[in-house]
């Protein structure tokens, strides 16, 4: 049986790669400091002779479980604005020593190892949509750059890795993904547009709302990453992963209070500081070497995510 290790495994995306690279039949080690993963996103798969988890924080050094490990899928870091504004440092030393910790293991094991950057990398961007080969518009020294700089520098230790110690590093660019086992409070805007128009409360859009997002749905990115981490001959490789379509940010207001009947008003608050305009990913890489292609469009993936929120007991106060 081959192993596949998923730091950040018990977070919003990585608790469905567990449960596909289960069905796929890899075993599965899942790594999560839970300092913003929840239990409650794996407790499905804990019953499962093969998986296991295991509380661990990847700043610290490896232990010795993590051997006879085929494909390392690296997932461990705070990702929402506000989680990493939170905790700055901590996402800064996840992104590098973090980072070297869990290309040691793939270097030991010979894994393929699968680095879950960000389309953060690409800062404001300057060209749209945005091609692996554009270099980004990011302010080093700005509210965000724990994160930005923190990727660009994970990708930076990968490739230096692949280059003089031949180890098997894939980087894949994720651009914002949504769906149920988002937090509500993480404060990425579709648990916030959803929760407060379920609460009836004000839906919050920042600025004028005319930036724009392009929304990939969690099943759709999971086969993405999927596909990154089993193909064979993509050593080396950076690829963008993510929905092509981008919409106005203000538009997703309205779809999200129209879909969850509410009554919510919606208003403007001030935008935080570099909030990048613009966000669309050319995927033409990913459709060309993974044969990647989103399903799942906005309603129908929307429509989801609702339901899950409507069933969390806090929001049925
Ligand atoms: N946003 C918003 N209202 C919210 C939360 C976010 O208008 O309550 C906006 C935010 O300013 C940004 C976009 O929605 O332009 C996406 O924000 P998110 O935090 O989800 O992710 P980002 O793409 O900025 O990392």
């Amino acid at each position: 049986m081959q192993r596949a290790l998923v730091t950040g495994g018990s977070g919003f995306i990585g608790s469905f790669l567990c449960l596909r690279l289960l069905e796929e039949g890899y075993g599965v080690i899942c790594m999560d400091s839970l300092i913003t993963g929840r239990k409650k996103n794996i407790e499905h798969l804990v019953q499962n002779k093969d998986f296991e988890f295991i509380e661990s924080d990847i700043t610290k050094p490896p232990k010795p479980q993590q051997k006879n490990i085929d494909l390392i899928f690296n997932l461990a870091s705070p990702a929402s604005p506000k989680d990493y504004l939170e905790y700055p440092l901590e996402t800064l030393m996840a992104n590098s020593i973090g980072v070297r910790n869990m290309l040691e293991i793939a270097r030991a094991n010979n894994a393929v190892f699968v680095q879950a950057s960000t389309s953060e990398v690409y800062g404001d961007p300057l060209v749209s949509p945005q091609k692996e080969d554009y270099w980004g518009n990011v302010n080093p020294a700005g509210t965000r750059s724990c994160y930005d700089e923190g990727k660009r520098f994970a990708e930076a230790l990968c490739f230096e890795y692949f280059n003089h110690k031949k180890t098997k590093v894939r980087v894949a660019r994720i651009f914002n993904t949504y769906g149920p086992r988002m937090r509500e409070n993480d404060g990425r805007v579709i648990p916030n547009f959803i929760t407060q128009a379920l609460l009836g409360r004000p839906i919050t859009v920042y600025g004028k709302g005319d930036q724009t997002r392009s929304f990939c749905y969690v099943s759709d990115m999971v086969e993405g990453l999927l596909k990154l981490g089993a193909k064979d001959g993509l050593d080396g490789q950076t690829i963008n992963l993510g929905n092509p379509n981008p919409r106005k940010i203000m538009e997703v207001a309205q779809m999200i209070r129209e879909m969850c009947n509410s009554k919510s008003e919606i208003v403007g608050k001030d935008l935080p500081l570099d909030d990048p305009k613009t966000r669309q990913p050319d995927i033409g890489k990913a459709k060309s070497l993974l044969g990647f292609s989103p399903k799942v469009g906005m309603e129908l993936g929307l429509a989801k995510t609702i339901e899950y929120f409507k069933n969390l007991k806090k929001l049925q106060a």
